[in-house]
């Protein structure tokens, strides 16, 4: 067995966990302790709490817990910049300060903990990428449940290749951080990222348990923009098929053109097919409304990543 031991950062996005972040903290040192005692990483690992701008108590928990213990680290956002940013966040500032990989997980600690162990594990045994896959949705909500099976079958569909249940539970080496940082759009989408580069990847079951507390920072809007920016930054497939569809369409109406200047010249009978003019006209004009909807993301994104905004401003760090 090689002598080789790890310096783990385990990043932890938060927002508004005041109820959460002292007993995830715990549990989480923990289990550092439980793997440098097993010689499996450095004592050195670390925990790095990325508090995305929250209104409560969460930063001074932070603050508290760093002062007692310096292997609780910490960045805090100027305000709330969304679950993603908070990863990336986290993923730079743990590669910044130092580590050989970089586990992620919920604040809400619903992610097994205990499966850090066989991410090491693999890690060790010279995976750059180890994926966390959920053994099933039960504590997901139906809503959730058939969304996130729809938004994942939709996303393999148009070729990005995220697997099913996936979650941002997952362990990156610090090879893979660096690659991450020749990425420079904003708008990062880690599970379709970290899944693209072609890194060794490995896979390992987790079971998901209840919100230890508190209530789920995610709605509607913000899945429905988590979900939207994954295929407009990953796939222009929907563009393509917008294209086709617009070249079938004119297609069919050069046949519709072609048979009612028959009708009008040979039988003379055009008053006929108010009905079909009826439906063609809502037809066709759902479907250029629609694919005006999908270009229109595309030309958003476009407009987001031109402006080049900063992903994140940050307050304080605690390093
Ligand atoms: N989160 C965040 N910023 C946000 C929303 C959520 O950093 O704007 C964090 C949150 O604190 C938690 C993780 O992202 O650590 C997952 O959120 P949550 O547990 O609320 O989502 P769910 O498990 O319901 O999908
Ligand atoms: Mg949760």
């Amino acid at each position: 067995m090689s002598e080789f031991k790890p310096i783990l950062a385990i990043v932890i996005p938060c927002f508004n966990e005041e109820l959460c972040v002292n007993s995830t903290a715990e549990k989480l040192l923990e289990i550092l302790r439980i793997l440098s005692d097993k010689n499996k990483i450095s004592e050195k690992s670390y925990l790095y709490f990325v508090d995305d701008g929250s209104t409560d108590k969460t930063w001074q928990i932070i603050e508290e817990l760093h002062n007692a213990n310096p292997l609780v680290k910490g960045l805090k956002f100027i305000r709330n910049f969304g679950n993603q940013k908070a990863l990336i966040a986290g993923y730079e500032g743990v590669r910044d300060i130092g580590c050989d990989c970089a586990v992620s997980i919920d604040a809400d600690l619903q992610q097994d903990e205990f499966a850090i162990e066989t991410f090491v594990d693999k890690f060790t045994s010279g995976a750059d990428i180890v994926s966390g896959i959920r053994n099933s949705r039960d504590t997901d909500t139906f809503f959730k449940k058939t969304s996130a099976v729809m938004f994942y079958k939709l996303m393999n569909m148009l070729g990005a290749k995220i697997p099913l249940n996936h979650s941002d539970y997952r362990l990156v080496s610090k090879r893979a951080l660096d690659i991450m940082e020749m990425y420079p759009e904003k708008y990062l989408f880690l599970r379709g990222f970290f899944n693209d580069v072609g890194l060794k990847t490995e896979y390992v079951n987790f079971d998901v348990k209840p919100r230890m507390a508190g209530e789920s920072k995610f709605n509607f809007v913000k899945l429905m923009g988590l979900a939207l920016n994954g295929i407009t930054s990953f796939s222009v497939v929907p563009l393509r098929i917008v294209s086709i569809l617009g070249f079938i369409m004119a297609f069919v109406s050069f046949l519709i053109g072609l048979e009612t200047i028959f009708e009008k010249i040979f039988l003379h009978n055009t008053p006929n097919g108010w009905a079909t003019t009826i439906l063609l006209l809502c037809f066709f004009g759902g479907i250029q409304i629609c694919c005006l909807g999908v270009i229109g993301e595309y030309v958003g994104q476009v407009y987001r990543e031109v402006k080049a905004r900063p992903r994140y401003i940050k307050e304080t760090e605690l390093k």
